[in-house]
């Protein structure tokens, strides 16, 4: 039996060439620093030969999960801190499972969770966790499930059911997040080339613009400039300066054209006769070049 050994620069041409093998997936390569490497959401240490867990939090962790009084069904509050108890009874070496049980206690205590509470949700996560996986559904729904906007008189209603005959779920449809975020929304599609309008929401200036590919493109592009604060960008400038916000979702095509020419003539005239926020100059056309567009 023969030794295998890698020496450290076969070890990156090996990388260099698992890294060829398809261009959209790249391996990395990290190190265990004290002996410690995470892996996922566990944190695992070496200790002369053997292996200990615990839970990995990444540096920028706060410890922000739902508050105790988010307006919530019970049971969504229940789940978020027996969840977290069951993650720790599921990944922690025993020498860790106290440390992570009384930080997860000390995070949503800050949260609002009164003790009294977790401790019943810490008795139904080790119930759940120790118990046998192979037992049959808890309901019988029978193929009555009924959907709801949650509300508290309704929540109490439906406890007064047989949940044998009837099962209700229900949505969030007002949250803070859905106002905020919507993840579903995309900008319209629209495929045209031609001249476009990008309004300011705060203000009556609007950014005129042209474009010879598709508008959500050019979009995106605007977008990128804000992210990342491109001061040769007059949307970027317009934001930055004057702290306004950009109305993305009124962007729009006015004057469809596949020619540039006639493109640069319609923007030319936007920016002269409507407010804009546009940096460059509009160009002075003869009368007679706007009359042919
Ligand atoms: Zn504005």
């Amino acid at each position: 039996m023969t030794q295998f050994s890698l020496s450290w620069g076969s070890f990156k041409d090996f990388i260099s060439k698992l890294n060829k093998l398809a261009h959209n997936i790249k391996f990395k390569v990290e190190w265990k620093v004290d002996g410690k490497i995470a892996f996922l959401d566990i944190l695992v240490t070496r200790c002369s030969d053997q292996l200990s867990f615990t839970v990995y939090r990444k540096p920028i962790h706060t410890g922000s999960y739902l508050d105790f009084f988010s307006y919530h069904q019970d049971k969504i509050i229940y789940s978020v801190a027996t969840g977290l108890f069951m993650r720790a009874l599921g990944i922690c070496s025993p020498q860790h499972l106290d440390t992570e049980l009384y930080l997860v206690h000390l995070q949503l205590s800050e949260l609002g969770y009164p003790d009294w509470f977790l401790s019943k949700a810490l008795s139904k996560a080790i119930l759940s966790f120790y118990k046998n996986h192979n037992t049959t559904n808890k309901y019988i729904w029978d193929n009555k499930c009924i959907t709801l906007s949650y509300n508290e008189y309704i929540n109490t209603a439906s406890k007064l059911l047989p949940k044998d005959q009837i099962k209700f779920t229900f949505n969030y449809p007002n949250s803070l997040f859905k106002k905020v975020v919507n993840v579903h929304k995309r900008t319209k599609v629209n495929k045209n080339p031609g001249v476009y309008k990008i309004p300011c929401q705060d203000c009556e200036d609007v950014y005129w613009g042209q474009t010879g590919r598709d508008l959500n493109t050019r979009i995106k592009e605007h977008k990128n400039s804000v992210k990342y604060a491109q001061e040769n960008s007059a949307v970027f400038l317009h934001t930055y300066q004057k702290d306004h916000r950009i109305d993305w979702d009124n962007s729009a095509i006015l004057f469809k054209s596949h020619c540039s020419f006639r493109r640069k003539i319609v923007e030319s005239s936007f920016i002269k006769h409507f407010p804009n926020l546009n940096i460059c100059i509009y160009i002075i056309l003869p009368p007679a070049y706007v009359l042919i567009c």
